[in-house]
Protein backbone atom coordinates (compact mmCIF):
# COMPACT_ATOMS: atom_id res chain seq x y z
CA UNK A 1 0.00 0.00 0.00
CA UNK A 2 2.33 2.27 0.80
CA UNK A 3 4.54 1.60 -2.31
CA UNK A 4 1.75 2.15 -4.51
CA UNK A 5 1.32 5.56 -2.23
CA UNK A 6 4.66 6.62 -3.25
CA UNK A 7 4.17 5.85 -6.68
CA UNK A 8 0.85 8.02 -6.83
CA UNK A 9 2.57 10.55 -5.22
CA UNK A 10 5.19 10.74 -7.63
CA UNK A 11 3.11 10.45 -10.72
CA UNK A 12 0.64 13.50 -9.05
CA UNK A 13 4.58 15.30 -8.55
CA UNK A 14 5.51 14.74 -12.20
CA UNK A 15 2.11 16.62 -13.20
CA UNK A 16 3.37 19.64 -10.79
CA UNK A 17 0.43 18.34 -7.94
CA UNK A 18 0.79 17.38 -4.19
CA UNK A 19 -0.77 15.12 -2.55
CA UNK A 20 -2.29 17.11 0.26
CA UNK A 21 -3.69 15.18 3.19
CA UNK A 22 -7.13 15.23 1.61
CA UNK A 23 -5.83 13.63 -1.59
CA UNK A 24 -3.97 11.25 0.04
CA UNK A 25 -6.87 10.30 2.04
CA UNK A 26 -9.24 9.52 -0.89
CA UNK A 27 -5.99 7.65 -2.53
CA UNK A 28 -5.82 5.45 0.92
CA UNK A 29 -9.84 4.56 0.23
CA UNK A 30 -9.45 3.59 -3.13
CA UNK A 31 -6.94 1.61 -2.67
CA UNK A 32 -8.50 -0.15 0.79
CA UNK A 33 -11.87 -1.05 -1.58
CA UNK A 34 -9.55 -1.64 -5.02
CA UNK A 35 -12.31 -4.72 -5.79
CA UNK A 36 -15.22 -2.53 -5.21
CA UNK A 37 -16.45 0.36 -7.65
CA UNK A 38 -17.37 3.34 -5.66
CA UNK A 39 -19.71 6.43 -6.28
CA UNK A 40 -18.03 9.60 -5.46
CA UNK A 41 -20.63 9.98 -2.60
CA UNK A 42 -18.97 6.70 -1.57
CA UNK A 43 -15.77 7.03 -1.59
CA UNK A 44 -16.55 10.62 0.22
CA UNK A 45 -18.37 8.74 3.35
CA UNK A 46 -15.27 6.37 3.65
CA UNK A 47 -12.96 9.44 3.35
CA UNK A 48 -15.10 11.12 6.02
CA UNK A 49 -14.25 8.58 8.44
CA UNK A 50 -10.51 8.96 8.58
CA UNK A 51 -11.08 12.87 7.71
CA UNK A 52 -14.00 14.52 9.45
CA UNK A 53 -13.03 17.82 7.76
CA UNK A 54 -13.34 16.73 4.21
CA UNK A 55 -16.37 18.16 1.96
CA UNK A 56 -17.60 16.34 -0.75
CA UNK A 57 -16.54 18.71 -3.49
CA UNK A 58 -12.77 18.04 -2.70
CA UNK A 59 -13.74 14.57 -2.61
CA UNK A 60 -14.99 15.06 -6.33
CA UNK A 61 -12.26 17.08 -7.43
CA UNK A 62 -9.68 14.73 -6.55
CA UNK A 63 -11.26 12.12 -8.25
CA UNK A 64 -11.67 14.41 -11.35
CA UNK A 65 -7.41 14.97 -10.84
CA UNK A 66 -7.02 11.06 -10.53
CA UNK A 67 -9.18 10.64 -13.78
CA UNK A 68 -7.02 12.99 -15.57
CA UNK A 69 -4.09 11.80 -14.54
CA UNK A 70 -4.82 7.91 -15.79
CA UNK A 71 -4.74 7.01 -12.06
CA UNK A 72 -8.61 5.95 -11.90
CA UNK A 73 -11.22 5.56 -14.50
CA UNK A 74 -14.99 6.83 -14.48
CA UNK A 75 -16.91 4.17 -15.68
CA UNK A 76 -20.47 4.05 -15.84
CA UNK A 77 -22.41 0.35 -15.55
CA UNK A 78 -25.51 2.07 -17.10
CA UNK A 79 -27.33 3.45 -13.88
CA UNK A 80 -26.69 7.01 -14.67
CA UNK A 81 -24.17 6.85 -11.63
CA UNK A 82 -20.25 7.31 -11.94
CA UNK A 83 -18.07 5.39 -10.67
CA UNK A 84 -14.25 5.33 -10.00
CA UNK A 85 -12.35 2.49 -10.52
CA UNK A 86 -8.33 2.45 -9.26
CA UNK A 87 -6.70 1.49 -12.44
CA UNK A 88 -4.13 -1.64 -12.37
CA UNK A 89 -0.33 -0.65 -12.21
CA UNK A 90 1.03 -1.21 -15.78
CA UNK A 91 -1.82 -2.14 -17.00
CA UNK A 92 -2.39 -0.17 -20.67
CA UNK A 93 -5.29 -0.64 -21.76
CA UNK A 94 -8.64 -0.80 -19.11
CA UNK A 95 -10.11 -4.23 -17.41
CA UNK A 96 -13.36 -5.52 -18.73
CA UNK A 97 -16.26 -6.14 -16.33
CA UNK A 98 -18.99 -8.43 -15.59
CA UNK A 99 -22.09 -6.43 -14.42
CA UNK A 100 -24.88 -9.19 -13.20
CA UNK A 101 -28.25 -8.55 -14.11
CA UNK A 102 -29.55 -10.11 -11.02
CA UNK A 103 -27.85 -8.99 -7.92
CA UNK A 104 -25.82 -5.96 -9.34
CA UNK A 105 -22.61 -7.51 -8.21
CA UNK A 106 -19.42 -6.31 -10.64
CA UNK A 107 -16.77 -9.03 -11.28
CA UNK A 108 -13.32 -7.86 -13.10
CA UNK A 109 -11.60 -9.40 -15.81
CA UNK A 110 -7.71 -8.46 -16.39
CA UNK A 111 -7.17 -10.21 -18.93
CA UNK A 112 -6.79 -7.92 -22.23
CA UNK A 113 -9.76 -10.34 -24.12
CA UNK A 114 -9.64 -7.44 -27.07
CA UNK A 115 -5.63 -7.74 -28.58
CA UNK A 116 -7.49 -9.18 -31.45
CA UNK A 117 -9.69 -7.05 -32.10
CA UNK A 118 -8.12 -4.61 -31.91
CA UNK A 119 -6.15 -5.38 -34.56
CA UNK A 120 -8.54 -6.08 -36.70
CA UNK A 121 -9.72 -2.39 -35.74
CA UNK A 122 -6.76 -0.94 -36.54
CA UNK A 123 -5.91 -2.86 -39.80
CA UNK A 124 -9.32 -2.67 -41.56
CA UNK A 125 -10.26 1.24 -39.83
CA UNK A 126 -6.78 2.37 -39.99
CA UNK A 127 -7.38 3.55 -36.13
CA UNK A 128 -4.96 3.35 -33.27
CA UNK A 129 -6.67 1.65 -30.15
CA UNK A 130 -5.57 3.74 -26.68
CA UNK A 131 -8.18 2.10 -24.38
CA UNK A 132 -11.92 1.02 -24.65
CA UNK A 133 -14.44 -0.22 -22.10
CA UNK A 134 -16.02 -3.68 -22.29
CA UNK A 135 -18.63 -4.83 -20.24
CA UNK A 136 -20.69 -7.59 -20.30
CA UNK A 137 -24.45 -7.76 -18.52
CA UNK A 138 -25.39 -10.78 -17.79
CA UNK A 139 -25.91 -13.32 -15.03
CA UNK A 140 -23.12 -14.27 -12.52
CA UNK A 141 -22.02 -17.75 -12.03
CA UNK A 142 -23.31 -16.98 -8.14
CA UNK A 143 -26.75 -16.38 -9.42
CA UNK A 144 -26.32 -19.28 -11.81
CA UNK A 145 -25.68 -21.79 -9.08
CA UNK A 146 -28.09 -20.76 -7.28
CA UNK A 147 -30.79 -21.23 -10.31
CA UNK A 148 -29.57 -24.75 -10.42
CA UNK A 149 -29.54 -25.81 -6.76
CA UNK A 150 -33.54 -24.09 -7.14
CA UNK A 151 -34.55 -26.31 -10.24
CA UNK A 152 -33.05 -29.43 -8.75
CA UNK A 153 -34.81 -28.93 -5.70
CA UNK A 154 -38.32 -28.36 -7.27
CA UNK A 155 -37.28 -31.64 -9.28
CA UNK A 156 -37.17 -32.81 -6.49
CA UNK A 157 -40.33 -31.50 -5.14
CA UNK A 158 -42.56 -32.35 -7.87
CA UNK A 159 -41.10 -36.04 -7.87
CA UNK A 160 -41.64 -36.37 -4.80
CA UNK A 161 -45.14 -34.99 -5.05
CA UNK A 162 -45.81 -37.42 -7.95
CA UNK A 163 -44.51 -40.69 -5.95
CA UNK A 164 -47.47 -39.43 -3.28
CA UNK A 165 -50.23 -39.65 -6.14
CA UNK A 166 -49.27 -43.04 -7.07
ZN1 LIG B 1 -13.23 -2.49 -12.38
ZN1 LIG C 1 -6.76 -3.77 -25.01
ZN1 LIG D 1 -25.51 -12.34 -9.66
Amino acid sequence: MEGRINRIKKQLHGQKYKLTPQREATVRVLLENEQDHLSAEDVYLLVKEKAPEIGLATVYRTLELLTELKIVDKINFGDGVARYDLRREGASHFHHHLVCVECGSVDEIQEDLLSEVEKVVERKWHFKVKDHRLTFHGICHRCLEKHEEESRLNKEKSYLQETEKV
